[in-house]
């Protein structure tokens, strides 16, 4: 085998996917799927959960800690790791220290009911193995969206949750869908996002527009006519709102969608002036 396919053969998958904040991390499947699965909207928790054996686990990192040995940080796939027990993710870090000497760090993806159900004592614990950011899908600040969407937990949850890694000195990026709430809630979900957001302290915040994709529940909402998709000026437009609103600190802002073809980004609250004006410019000039 070369290097190239032993690398490979520790993914289930062709293609691994990881948050843009941490390319550049060596990557460790833990975990396959999504242990919720049943967000109306998405696409990409299409294998069935499954968590992996320490055996499997071992195996992989041997292969890691060969071909990847200078990086000091590991990224745990799966679509929310943070589900698995704390003894089991406990034991994998202490694992990939022993094959991969040179890591201090990890983060993962999680929801936000996997933070709630970690004890404050739990969280330290991962915190001083060194567990130092985790991404999570917050989608919408709106109840009425959340649940419209099924994500499974409402604001009071995620202000909860944040408050939790907060405590923690845990780290946390969310990602944000724009056009959630389609034609009929914008207002709704642009306030209401901007609001529940302004209460968190996120190191970053990821805008994507939304995309009904094949085969969702999504889908067939929009087929009858229960869900009125917007296009993606009105998703700028949207944006533009729920950005005016917006209060954070010491974060990351970053939209890869605008208008499915430009990215604005910068740190806030610096940038917000200039990334506002640069969206109305956008809205001005490409107006349909
Ligand atoms: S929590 Fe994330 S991965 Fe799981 S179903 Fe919802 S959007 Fe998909």
């Amino acid at each position: 085998m070369t290097r190239q396919e032993r690398y490979a053969s520790i993914y289930s998958h062709d293609v691994v996917y990881c948050p843009p904040q941490e390319e550049g991390c060596a990557m460790l499947e833990v975990a396959l799927g999504c242990s919720w699965a049943q967000c109306r909207f998405c696409d990409f928790a299409k294998d069935r959960f499954h968590v992996h054996s320490m055996e499997k686990i071992e195996e992989n990192l041997k292969v890691l800690g060969e071909l990847r040995a200078d990086r000091d940080r590991v990224f745990f796939l799966g679509e929310n790791a943070l589900c698995l027990s704390t003894e089991k993710l406990l034991a994998i870090m202490e694992m990939t220290k022993r094959y991969m000497p040179k890591v201090t760090s990890f983060a993962m993806y999680a929801r936000f009911d996997d933070v709630l159900r970690k004890s404050d004592e739990e969280l330290a614990q991962l915190r001083a193995a060194g567990l130092e950011d985790l991404h999570i899908g917050f989608e919408s600040g709106s109840d009425f969206i959340l649940t419209m969407m099924n994500k499974g937990v409402l604001s009071h949850d995620i202000l909860a949750a944040a408050r939790k890694m907060e405590r923690a000195d845990v780290g946390y990026f969310v990602t944000v869908i724009l056009g959630l709430g389609g034609r009929t809630y914008r207002n709704i979900h642009a306030v209401e996002t901007a609001r529940v957001l302004s209460q968190m302290k996120p190191k970053g915040i990821w805008c994507l527009n939304l995309k009904v994709w094949e085969n969702t529940q999504l889908e067939k909402m929009v087929k009858r006519g229960e869900f009125d998709p917007m296009t993606p000026w009105e998703m700028l437009q949207e944006e533009w709102i729920m950005l005016n609103n917006l209060n954070v600190t010491n974060c990351f802002y970053m939209d890869t969608t605008a208008l499915n073809k430009y990215t604005i980004q910068g740190v806030l609250p610096q940038v917000k002036p200039a990334m506002l004006e640069g969206i109305r410019q956008l809205l001005e000039r490409e107006h349909p």
